[in-house]
């Protein structure tokens, strides 16, 4: 075991350096055990590269790492689902961790204890010298009734699975001859809530399965019959890119058929329509929400100071008020300010916390955390993207090379590394696949 002396960190006279950590191994022969929580962009790049002088423990209800930016790809099959993520159990970290399928749902930091349960056994414990908490955050509903009722949500994969079925349910529906001509229009109604990147990129894609597969697989369907809304409640979306970029995303997707509505906030939705503030109702068959992220409740019940619903660290990701405690991902915000909840972010502060901890073990010196901002890209439809960075603005056919070619480049295994490119060729030559399963 560990004993501490003091605090675990000390900040240097220069506030970008802090003195090494002051623990002293009682037991040379036993390792420091480290409990991770999640298996998202933030945890699984972090468990890469932390040192096996630890003993990892890594406690996640879900027991693959998810592809996130891939995955509006995957609700109209222009990606199978299998493609984008990366099973825990056969990854090359599972050498030296160990995993289980639970989730942890309270912490007694003054215990080094977090207590677990597991849809198989029921509860548990798990104690630690170091916690890490990287569970991410939950889809926000800004508690309007009847979401979680009737919304399909974007964040998981049996969200896209879904969608994808229920979406091709309402195809099928549609061409059988006794349904009524009211309820046809009704079902072959899309509405995505949120024109951050997500719903965007998900109109993209239904868009380009309307036009390019929906001839082939439902003739009796026109493409034009299927209306696709767009609902935004601030005044534009894609609100972090440049104008001129919101611009040439709305004429794209206006000329595919989005109806795209900004400052339509929605106000109730019902199974089978949804009302905005200004009382205008809007029947739909598929309603898919994705506005952003919220608090995760085992964050909000937690013993630790949130701020808008994050934990709060310092700029070493240490929690305020704990010596061994870290967070990272889209869980947690630097006293300094709130970064934005991405995966460039999360991915980020996993390498530097892993980084962080080695260097702990070897009583290095720690330097602060510092969010690079690498860029945006989004899908738009029709083979164009848009992508922003600090020199370069790009959009239309040249800039979706390089979104896809800087997914294909940040693709985990070689698995994914085949199946990605070979779907992608698959979509362009045969179409996308209508099974419904
Ligand atoms: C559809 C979609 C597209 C996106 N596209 C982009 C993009 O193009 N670019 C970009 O930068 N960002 C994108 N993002 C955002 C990005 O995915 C998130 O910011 C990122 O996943 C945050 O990483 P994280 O590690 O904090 O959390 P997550 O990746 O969400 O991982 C959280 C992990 O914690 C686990 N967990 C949950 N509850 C518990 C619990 N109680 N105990 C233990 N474990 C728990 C979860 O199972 C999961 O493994 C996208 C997000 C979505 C949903």
């Amino acid at each position: 075991m560990w004993k501490r002396a003091g605090g675990l960190l000390e900040r240097n006279v220069s506030r970008s350096w802090v003195a090494p950590c002051r623990s002293v191994r009682m037991n040379s022969t036993e390792k420091e055990k480290v409990v991770i929580l999640g298996t998202g962009w933030s945890s699984f790049r972090m468990v890469q590269s932390l040192s096996d002088k630890y003993k990892i423990v890594v406690v996640s209800p879900r027991n693959h790492f998810l592809f996130t930016p891939l995955l509006p790809s995957t609700t109209t099959g222009t990606l199978e689902f299998r493609s984008i993520v990366e099973p825990i159990r056969t990854s090359k970290i599972m050498d030296h961790v160990t995993y289980y399928q639970a989730h942890c749902t309270s912490f007694e930091p003054e215990k080094n204890l977090i207590h677990c349960e597991s849809e198989y056994t029921g509860t548990f414990e798990v104690d630690y010298d170091k916690l890490v908490v990287g569970v991410g955050a939950r889809n926000n509903t800004f508690g309007i009734e009847g979401v979680e009722e009737n919304a399909h949500f974007l964040k998981e994969l049996q969200d896209a699975r879904s969608i994808r079925a229920h979406l091709l349910q309402n195809f099928e529906k549609a061409i059988i001859p006794t349904i009524s001509k009211h309820e046809r229009s009704r079902i072959l109604s899309c509405v995505i809530v949120g024109g951050g990147p997500t719903g965007v990129e998900y109109a993209a894609e239904l868009c380009d399965f309307l036009w390019n597969d929906l001839p082939r697989a439902y003739p009796q369907i026109n493409a034009h019959e299927v209306k696709v809304t767009l609902l935004e409640a601030g005044p534009n979306i894609l609100s972090a890119f440049d104008a001129s970029m919101v611009k040439k995303a709305l004429t794209s997707l206006r000329k595919r058929g989005v109806d795209i509505r900004t400052d339509s906030a929605v106000s109730k939705v019902n199974p089978e329509s949804l009302e905005l503030d200004s009382g205008y109702k809007i029947p739909y068959g598929t309603l898919v929400w994705s506005t952003g992220v919220g608090p995760h409740e085992v964050v909000s019940k937690s013993p630790f100071k949130t701020e808008r619903g994050r934990i709060v660290t310092d700029e070493y990701l240490k929690v305020l008020g704990t010596e061994n405690v870290f967070a990272f991902g889209d869980c947690a915000s630097p006293e300094s300010g709130l970064l934005p909840a991405t995966a460039q972010v999360a991915l980020q502060q996993g390498k530097y916390l892993a980084r962080s901890l080695n260097r702990m073990q070897q009583n290095k010196e720690l330097q602060e955390f510092k969010y690079h901002f690498l860029g945006n890209m989004a899908y738009i439809g029709g083979n164009k993207s848009l992508l922003e960075s600090e020199y370069v603005n790009l959009s239309g056919w040249v800039s979706w090379i390089a979104w896809r070619a800087a997914y294909f480049t940040r693709l985990g295994s070689w698995v994914n590394k085949i199946q990605v490119p070979f779907d992608w060729t698959k979509t362009l030559i045969f179409g996308r696949d209508v099974t419904i399963f």
